[in-house]
């Protein structure tokens, strides 16, 4: 199953684990291709989820993702096996950005009028290196705008669950004090999702559609802090044809 949102012809979609063709314990919609499910059932999940969506999966891009601040310019169709190793994808072409996630923090912009679409994934490495602000420099230098985009902070594990030692917590919110959380057990944590819409606001990012999954509650979606070998979820962004 996929939830989608469109605002003002952005389209961002949040992919759930049902609906696939993975047995356990990547059971249903797995999506990552380095998690140790058999390729050929993420071949087929990517199809059916592109599908779902009304997308070819050759226009679809996707990033082998190493938890930095790196962002890439994508200038056109993927082929297959050669995603880039980065966490952040800008593209101005017709084409959909995929992140893949099963705890950390999808972030999608999108600037409609300028047909710029981007994407990140934004784990707590990702926050605290600041791959999202490199993210939207990207899109501005692409010739996005601030008023214009519109942003979507996808399913993440939220900071009421997601326990780190306090050493961490204090190194992050060093950088990012918005992403300061306890437990709802009354341990430190981190809210990354909080952090990346800190972020998007002080980058003046103001249109933002936030996802109120959290992954590590939901039963629905992959959580590597839960599960530890589990599939991966996709976020998507695209721009809609009704613009044109
Ligand atoms: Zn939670």
């Amino acid at each position: 199953m996929i939830e989608q949102r469109i605002r003002n012809g952005a389209h961002f979609a949040f992919t759930d684990r049902w609906g696939g063709v993975s047995t356990a314990p990547y059971g249903e919609l797995n999506l990552g291709g380095a998690v140790g499910d058999d390729p050929a059932a993420v071949r087929e999940n990517r199809c059916l989820a592109a599908h779902g969506l009304g997308l070819d999966p050759a226009d679809v891009v996707w990033m082998n993702q190493v938890h930095g601040a790196e962002v890439a310019v994508v200038a056109e169709r993927q082929q297959p096996g050669e995603a880039p190793a980065v966490d952040a994808v800008v593209t101005d072409r017709p084409l959909a950005l995929a992140v893949l996630t099963a705890d950390c923090t999808p972030v999608l912009l999108a600037d409609p009028v300028a047909g710029i679409v981007g994407a990140a994934h934004a784990g707590r490495p990702g926050l605290a290196a600041g791959v999202v602000p490199a993210l939207v420099a990207a899109v501005l230098a692409q010739g996005a705008s601030p008023e214009r985009i519109v942003a979507a902070i996808g399913p993440a594990v939220c900071g009421r669950c997601y326990e780190v030692p306090a050493e961490l917590r204090a190194e992050v919110t060093a950088l990012v004090p918005a992403a300061y959380a306890q437990t709802s057990w009354g341990t430190p944590a981190l809210d990354v999702p909080g952090g990346v819409a800190a972020q998007l606001a002080e980058a003046g990012i103001t249109e933002v559609v936030r996802s109120s999954v959290c992954t590590l509650e939901s039963a629905d979606h992959f959580s590597y802090r839960r599960e530890q070998r589990t599939g991966r979820l996709a976020s998507y962004v695209w721009l809609g044809s009704e613009l044109s």
